[in-house]
């Protein structure tokens, strides 16, 4: 989708620290990071959010939070992290494409606002 920003980072047209590729999953840092380690994990296809997959999308979804661990893990991250899904508008999601947000390398308070 070319109105997409993940799309367009995913294209290569926007710029971004990627830390992963393969066919299925892009992974790039955070732009405005809120802890030491801000990572993106989002498919390269585009889903809109958790909402709005289907159960065809049931592999893609695990593969995300598989690929999420083992960047957690290259990224030093053995005390721990958290994996936020921010979907719809009460929970703040700006950009209407899938992402999985990775966050670590310091205590991360509970619960989130
Ligand atoms: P959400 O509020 O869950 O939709 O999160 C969107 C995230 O995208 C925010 O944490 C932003 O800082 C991040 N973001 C926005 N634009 C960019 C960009 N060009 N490159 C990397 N991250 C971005």
């Amino acid at each position: 989708m070319s109105d997409c920003l993940f799309c367009r980072i995913v294209s290569g047209e926007i710029p971004a620290k990627v830390v992963h590729r393969d066919d299925e999953i892009v992974a790039f840092r955070d732009i405005a990071p809120q802890a030491p380690v801000h990572v993106l994990i989002v498919p390269v296809r585009h889903v809109a959010s958790v909402h709005k997959a289907q159960e065809a999308d049931a592999g893609l979804l695990g593969r995300l939070l598989l690929a999420a661990k083992r960047i957690a893990e290259r990224e030093g991250l053995g005390r721990g992290y958290r994996l936020v899904v921010n979907d719809g508008a009460d929970a703040g999601q700006a950009v209407l494409h899938l992402h999985v947000h990775l966050l670590g390398g310091r205590p991360l308070g509970w619960p989130p606002g």
